[in-house]
């Protein structure tokens, strides 16, 4: 403010009168008595006229300041007329304060000593309270947005520390870069956001919701505002960024439209068709690639049911799929369906019920796959080897095989046309083409010969709309038109030694439609013609392709029992005296390298894999690959103990690094051996316990040996039944909640309660969660399982608060596998939303194998858990993972002694040591710490003792019912 500093003397009496009317005035004594006061004064200061002179000027300071020495210092200037004009607070009578901007001047004696100090008074209270909103809001929203400044063209100025926090990143990563060429934007259509920044600096504010990428490469979701400052002179100087991390929110919210556009998309990759079915069967969605698997487009299928795609012979079929589907379970099956040109394909169809939130069918996902070529190849290759197997001629092998395309696409004949020595073709297998096709038997190869002889001429496939107009002499002509053919396919047949042996013909009595198709399948038959016609000479080239594995050249399943029994009926060994033992080889990680390494890099490691394998057999053993990453060795003359040194070999050979993409690359082996005959007479079985034994040493500990026991046997078809009735009892809904309370020692208050599953079943009775929870982590049950926890617990809560049940929060307890669900966050904070409820109702238990999780994601989850605000508890503490620096690394909030060191606390050192150890532990980290499993009093003192803040057991309760607790809550009050 400027306030006119010369002397009210030297002034006019309108000036006076002027400041006088618009300034509280004040004039004091050097020794700070009020001399004087105006009208606006009086106002200002609250106090009547009579009240203030006279009386000192303290009186309108705070005690704060008068003691603060700033007073003091302020009067000294203000006697030697030095006080520049300031912002001041003056103490009104009822206490409260107001700003006020001073203008002082100091009137002196001739001798130079003070005489009296007029001051002028301006109050600025309500600008100076806004100005105090407005930094106070810039704070809020500097602490709870993300914020950044730029320089017109996009230079980083400065970023708020949201910024860094979110984006992971300092500002000095980032000076000197613009936003345009920063790594944040990578999900940007950049191109847009250009054109969108000339906007911003032109004046408009812009906002976009967008996906970002922070510093270390993670997506984020940032809701956001761009708006440019302008400078006096109206141009644009900065451009500032407000944004909100909407992350979880852009996660959970994802409406259902976004899902079935994912889903369609994910099918889309994968090169699925996919049908959304409402309620009634009808379809509301296709996607683009189910029209081009099947040539419908929408309006051919939308609001009907799919019935009609399907041959009548489904009917049964598709009642059964209904039934399953309205059960809320997935149906899948094989089926040939009409495709829209009236070819008949084989599909694979996967009908996926998506329930309701609050349950009830919402739609049907169907995913529809075209496996014509692989089920057309199988039933040509099964057609070919069964009549091989019967040893049936070539010809008439290739009879069927015409027949059986004849029945799948539309053709009217196939035949299969030979080559002799002198270049002349013959019809080899024509079963229905009509005798006069016979005359052009004999005709010879060139470009004026039959279509067939055409293509192999030329070797190539020849495709030709309409014979009579093409270069066929004019008597093939007349025969094709005489046996009503028009149109042909010629697929030239190519032996193994690259010398063209026939033709694959495909007769139409007019034009084509899916020439394509139709090519590939001649190609099909083409391969099983070649192989036919070199039987004889090359059987073991057919051999190859039917019994031996592809990748590694080794005999596959089928053929390894099929040649196994072939030399035991033979008698080329006897094991009845000598034994016999089978090894069956798994590889650990193999699956790993698949992955992160391609399936080119995996098949090199199998042929590795093969060659060392290969490198140990001796004469008469025999090894094959059965499964993707799994081997069998059948070994005549070996007992047991010959039986565990050929498996150790057979690790150490497998034990050194394998080179594969060039990096070197280390698997992992287990063995299950299995012996004749203690573990069965027949080979099949014993491969089969071979298997399960390799299978359980894979359970127990990694590369291991384990030789088969009967007890695996019946554990196996145990495990098999208990999974069945544990995935029964999870769909009715017949696993039960029970609560166990945990109390804090000092106060006896409730600190929560711990559901824990039960689960009785009518056959098996009590099944206690030892069995159940790990069967159900290693069957994949345990994600259903832990969901139908979650809602129940939720359900209680919800009904305990509804009845004033005064249950501060319910644990419930999680296995480490579900944490690589990274949807798991989002599904928490929905049950939880939908129950009213608020994330610190909940406490999640979890374990440290956690850690151990190979997968990062787990971890990231746990975060993510963390960050929504839940309590996390770590459960069994002590009994897994042992270092204790992990503990950094996990956000909880709590600890749970194990129950094994309460249990002998008394007697034993250790365990007293280590539950000490724990709890001071807990409490550096500032965390709380319970402890499980107190049984007796004793425990429980020597617990307080050691300063554990809360305890559960059987001394406060067992787990018990829901009303059970009521009740127990009720007689402690
Ligand atoms: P936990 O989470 O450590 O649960 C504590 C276990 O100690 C419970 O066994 C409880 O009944 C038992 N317990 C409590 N107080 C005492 C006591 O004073 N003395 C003795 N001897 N035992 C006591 P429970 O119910 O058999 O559960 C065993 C484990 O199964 C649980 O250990 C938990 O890891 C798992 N589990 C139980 N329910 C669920 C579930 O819903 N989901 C998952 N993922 N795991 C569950
Ligand atoms: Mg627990
Ligand atoms: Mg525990």
């Amino acid at each position: 403010m400027q306030i006119p500093m010369a002397t009210t003397r030297s002034c006019s009496n309108q000036t006076v009168t002027a400041l006088d009317s618009a300034l509280a005035v004040i004039e004091l004594a050097p020794d700070g008595t009020i001399l004087f006061v105006n009208g606006n004064f009086v106002s200002l200061a609250g106090y009547p006229q009579n009240d203030l002179v006279g009386e000192n000027h303290r009186m309108l300071c705070t005690g704060e300041y008068i003691l603060s020495g700033e007073y003091d210092e302020h009067w000294g200037r203000l006697r030697k007329g030095a006080e520049p004009p300031g912002l001041h607070t003056v103490l009104r009578k009822d206490g409260t304060a107001r700003w006020v901007e001073c203008a002082y001047h100091t009137v002196m004696s001739p001798s130079g000593q003070a005489e009296r100090i007029i001051c002028f008074c301006m109050d600025v209270t309500a600008s100076v309270e806004a100005k105090k909103q407005k930094e106070m809001q810039l704070g809020a929203l500097d602490r709870s947005s993300i914020i950044a400044e730029y320089s017109v063209d996009g230079d980083f100025l400065s970023i708020n520390e949201n910024f860094m926090i979110t984006l992971c990143c300092s500002f000095n990563e980032i000076a000197g870069l613009d936003i345009f060429s920063s790594i944040f934007l990578d999900y940007f259509d950049l191109h847009e956001f250009r054109k969108s920044w000339l906007d911003i600096t032109s004046g408009q504010i812009f906002t976009n919701l967008a996906k970002w990428k922070t510093a270390d490469g993670s997506p984020i979701w940032l809701d956001s505002v761009f708006t440019a400052i302008f400078s006096e002179d109206g141009k644009p100087a900065r451009i500032i960024q407000f944004s909100t991390d909407v992350t979880l929110r852009v996660a959970s919210e994802e409406p259902e439209n976004i899902k079935a556009q994912k889903l369609s998309m994910a099918a889309a990759a994968l090169g699925v068709g996919l049908v959304l079915l409402d309620n009634s069967g009808k379809a509301f969605y296709i996607n683009k690639c189910f029209t081009e698997l099947f040539g419908y487009q929408g309006g051919d299928i939308l609001g009907k049911s799919l019935t009609f795609i399907f041959d009548q012979s489904e009917k049964n079929t598709l009642c059964r799929m209904r039934e399953t589907i309205k059960s809320g379970l997935p149906f899948k099956f094989e089926s040939m369906i009409l495709a829209k040109n009236g070819q008949r394909r084989w599909a694979s169809l996967a009908y996926n019920p998506v329930a309701r939130q609050n349950g009830g069918l919402e739609y049907t996902a169907c995913a529809v796959s075209d496996i014509t070529d692989i089920k057309l190849q199988g039933i040509l290759q099964h057609r070919a080897l069964e009549g091989l197997a019967r040893n049936v001629p070539a010809e008439e092998i290739l009879n069927v095989i015409c027949r059986e395309v004849e029945r799948i696409i539309t053709v009217q004949y196939v035949a299969v046309v030979g080559l002799d020595q002198q270049s002349r073709t013959y019809n080899f297998s024509s079963p229905k083409l009509p005798c006069r096709a016979l005359e052009l038997d004999g005709t010879k190869i060139g470009p004026n010969s039959t279509p067939a002889g055409r293509a192999i001429y030329h070797e190539n496939l020849l495709i030709e709309d309409d014979i009579a107009s093409g270069p066929s002499d004019q008597k093939i002509k007349d025969v094709f038109a005489a046996i009503g053919v028009q149109a042909f396919l010629a697929r030239p047949i190519k032996s193994s030694s690259g010398k063209i042996t026939g033709a694959v013909t495909f007769n139409y009595s007019m034009p084509c439609a899916s020439y394509e198709y139709h090519a590939h399948i001649a190609d099909i038959v083409a391969k099983i013609c070649s192989f036919s016609f070199e039987r004889e000479e090359s059987k073991t080239a057919m051999q190859k392709l039917t019994f031996f594995d592809q990748t590694t050249g080794l005999p596959n399943h089928a053929f390894l029992l099929a040649e196994a029994e072939h030399r035991l009926n033979s008698a080329t060994v006897d094991i009845g005296e000598k034994g016999l033992a089978v090894l069956y080889v798994n590889l650990g990680r193999f699956g790993r390298v698949n992955q992160s390494c391609g399936f080119k890099a995996g098949n090199e490691l199998l042929r590795s894999v093969a060659k060392r394998l290969s490198q140990l057999k001796r004469q008469d053993d025999l090894l094959g690959r059965v499964a993707a990453d799994e081997f069998v060795f059948i070994l005549p003359n070996c007992r047991a103990g010959k039986a565990k040194k050929y498996a150790d070999r057979v690790r150490e050979a497998l034990s050194k690094p394998f080179t594969v993409d060039s990096r070197q690359v280390t698997i992992g082996v287990t063995i299950g051996i299995s012996l004749y005959p203690q573990h069965g007479k027949k080979l099949e079985k014993l491969v089969n316990h071979a298997h399960l034994t390799c299978a359980r040493a894979r359970k127990d500990a990694k590369n291991r040996v384990m030789v088969f026991s009967a007890d695996m046997d019946e554990d196996a078809s145990n495990d098999l039944f208990l999974e069945s009735c544990l995935h029964k009892a999870i769909s009715v809904g017949s696993l039960e909640l029970y609560y166990q309370p945990q109390i804090y020692l000092k106060s006896g208050r409730l600190h929560g309660v711990e559901a824990l599953c039960r689960w009785r079943d009518d056959e098996l009775g009590c099944v206690p969660p030892s069995r159940f929870i790990p069967m159900a982590e290693e069957t994949g049950l345990i994600e259903p399982l832990s969901h139908w926890v979650l809602q129940e617990a939720c359900r209680q809560l919800k009904d305990w608060r509804k009845r004033h049940v005064p249950v501060p929060a319910v644990a419930v307890n999680y296995s480490s596998p579900s944490f690589r669900d990274p949807q798991l966050p989002s599904t928490i904070m929905r049950c939880l939303q939908e129950h009213g409820l608020k994330p610190s109702d909940l406490i999640i238990e979890l374990t440290e194998s956690v850690l151990l999780d190979e997968d990062p994601l787990a971890l990231e989850t746990v975060n993510k858990i963390h960050t929504l605000g839940f309590v996390l508890s770590l459960d069994d503490f002590g009994t897994g993972y042992s270092s204790l620096s992990y503990l950094h690394r996990l956000p909880i909030s709590e600890i749970k002694l194990d129950q094994i060191f309460v249990k002998d606390i008394q007697k034993n050192g250790v365990s007293r040591r280590i539950s000490q150890a724990v709890a001071r532990i807990a409490e550096s980290l500032d965390l709380r710490v319970l402890a499980e499993g107190i049984e007796t009093e004793e425990q429980c003192r020597l617990l307080q003792k050691q300063r554990y803040d809360v305890v559960q057991g059987h001394l406060v309760s067992k787990p018990v019912r829901a009303n059970d607790l009521e009740t127990w809550m009720a007689a402690r009050n």
